[in-house]
């Protein structure tokens, strides 16, 4: 296992308009910890894991990332209000300040590469203000190895500098923050924020674009595991459904926490190298495989610590979103290499905090692709500036933020490939039950835990089914491990009333919604849609 990455190479940053800087090359977890804690930007806790906080942003900030409108993204990027585009001259112009910005300071370089598959390798240079953030992209990114990088030819380029603040009137953007995706240069250039989530993200949404459109291969907002029989399984869902949670199973091999491509040759691979882990309220007999991650190599953020750097994942007065990055072998079941063969089950996961969906139902060939197309959540608070409570939500493809294309792109995609590879698919409401928000509570993780094995040992292949009246989605009626009563939401509600009214209210808003892709849909999507509503 690749751990350090110290090496004899040195490099030069003039080329990029990054003078007389003292450049930090490939610095070891180590080095980075001791740099962050000798600028006093990070503490260390108790596991030894290393602490930071990310300063004025602490999730991400989607009005501000923009893609650079050229040749190369005019006529096939989805342009609106996700997808915000850019002049290019402006694009220069930053550039050339951000870069003159960390000419003359002490600057953090780290080559690493994304995509787990050799064929689909992206070599990546990183270039970091502070240290925490190049740690980040070493736990986040893929280890090339001392002789990989003697020959390193960087394709894409990161330039992250959380201090920078841009100058709205002069520079061309919403505020002082930025995150902009140049497909031409093939730059992330990221400024006025230190949230690390922009650095994973931002190659993700780069992905994206460049695996549909020159390779064939089908990208995913989505985690991945593997038993022991070989059988992947991917969980599709939106921020804080539980695609990291439901992932680190330990009977079940990890390929990865949240981005995934699905290639020609019908396997799947992993983009990263290692997983970013939600862990308000983490507790170690309810998620030990992420609680044990935290150990020296891993950066916590944004949490609250006491003297002896005990964390509280309790305390959220800093963000809801506190998080913890960690490279994936942190995890003790992986799979070495983050690779798997075609998907036999697929879950999406919801989080509807109407309480209103059944924690576990199979979707239809014209289900699956409605729902994927629909992408419904409800957010909850924190990953993203702006939201503190949790407010319905319907994001494409379970990741409309990180989607460059036309949401139907890769609903046809997915489809075609779901049905090629004859998988099952099922929606899991990892949201609320007994009643929305305020009323009900948040499904327990060891019955959501339980739905999901009985689905991928094949253990409701023989149990009866309802259909749900409103939804049309075929409701399993029992399951090992979860009391029945648990399986029907409406039954869980004290007014049996308000539930239809609720689920109607629900079901009329993702009709709502697909009215911007019904002329794309064809008639076995549009069967997917909800009865009532
Ligand atoms: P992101 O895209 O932001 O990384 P994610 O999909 O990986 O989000 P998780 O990090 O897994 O989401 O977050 C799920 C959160 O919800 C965790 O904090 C988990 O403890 C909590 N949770 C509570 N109940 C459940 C449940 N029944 N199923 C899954 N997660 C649950
Ligand atoms: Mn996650």
């Amino acid at each position: 296992m690749v751990t350090n990455n110290q090496t004899t190479k040195t490099i030069s940053l003039d080329a990029y308009g990054i003078k007389n800087a003292k450049i930090n090359y490939q610095l070891s977890s180590e080095e980075l910890h001791n740099k962050t804690l000798e600028k006093g930007q990070g503490k260390l806790a108790s596991s030894g894991a290393l602490a930071v906080n990310t300063g004025e942003f602490t999730g991400r900030s989607p009005k501000d990332r923009f893609i650079v409108k050229d040749d190369v993204t005019r006529d096939k990027v989805w342009w609106g209000n996700i997808n915000i585009p850019f002049p290019t001259d402006k694009f220069d112009k930053l550039y050339d300040k951000v870069t003159s910005y960390l000419s003359e300071k002490e600057v953090f370089v780290r080559d690493s590469y994304a995509c787990a598959d050799e064929k689909y390798k992206l070599n990546i240079r990183v270039i970091t203000e502070h240290p925490w953030s190049n740690m980040f992209a070493h736990n986040m990114f893929l280890r090339p190895t001392e002789e990989e990088l003697q020959g390193f030819d960087p394709e894409w380029l990161i330039v992250n500098a959380p201090d920078f603040k841009a100058d709205p009137a002069v520079d061309g953007t919403r505020q002082h923050n930025f995150a902009i995706l140049n497909f031409t240069k093939k730059i992330a250039l990221i400024g006025g924020t230190g949230y690390t989530g922009e650095i994973k993200k931002g190659i993700f949404s780069a992905l994206n674009f460049i695996l549909p459109v020159d390779k064939n291969t089908m990208p995913m907002h989505c985690s991945a595991n593997v038993g022991d029989n070989g059988e992947t399984a991917i969980f599709f869902g939106l921020s804080g459904t539980g695609k990291t949670t439901l992932s680190a199973d330990p009977e079940r091999k990890l390929i990865g926490d949240d981005e995934h491509g699905w290639t020609a040759e019908n396997t799947i691979f992993n983009f990263e190298g290692g997983c970013y882990a939600k862990v308000i309220n983490l507790s170690q007999e309810n998620e030990p495989d992420i609680y044990n991650a935290i150990k020296p190599g891993a950066i916590l953020e944004n949490v609250i610590m006491n003297e002896k750097g005990e964390v509280d994942f309790e305390d959220t007065s800093i963000t809801q979103n506190t998080r913890v990055s960690y490279p994936i072998y942190h995890i003790e079941n992986i799979q070495v290499p983050s690779i798997g063969e075609n998907p036999k089950n697929i879950f999406f996961l919801t989080a509807d905090a109407f309480g209103v969906l059944p924690p576990i139902s199979k979707l239809t060939p014209g289900q699956a692709a409605y729902h994927f197309i629909s992408g419904y959540t409800a957010k909850v608070a924190g990953t993203e500036e702006g939201i503190n409570e949790p407010t319905p939500s319907f994001s494409a493809c379970f990741g409309a933020p990180f989607m460059p294309l036309h949401p139907t792109k890769y609903a046809e995609m997915l489809s075609k490939k779901m049905k090629d590879a004859g998988v099952n698919v099922w929606l899991i409401n990892t949201g609320w039950t007994g009643g929305p928000y305020g009323v009900g509570s948040r499904m327990k993780l060891k019955y959501t835990r339980a739905m999901i094995t009985a689905a991928l040992d094949g253990k409701l292949k023989d149990v009866a089914f309802e259909k749900h009246p409103i939804f049309g989605l075929q409701v399993p009626q029992s399951c090992e491990n979860v009391p029945s009563e648990v399986l029907n939401p409406k039954g869980t509600w004290k007014n049996q009333k308000a539930y239809d009214i609720q689920a109607n209210e629900l079901a009329a808003s993702f009709k709502e919604n697909f009215a911007k892709f019904e002329e794309y849909a064809n008639d076995e999507i549009l069967s997917g849609a909800p009865i009532a509503g």
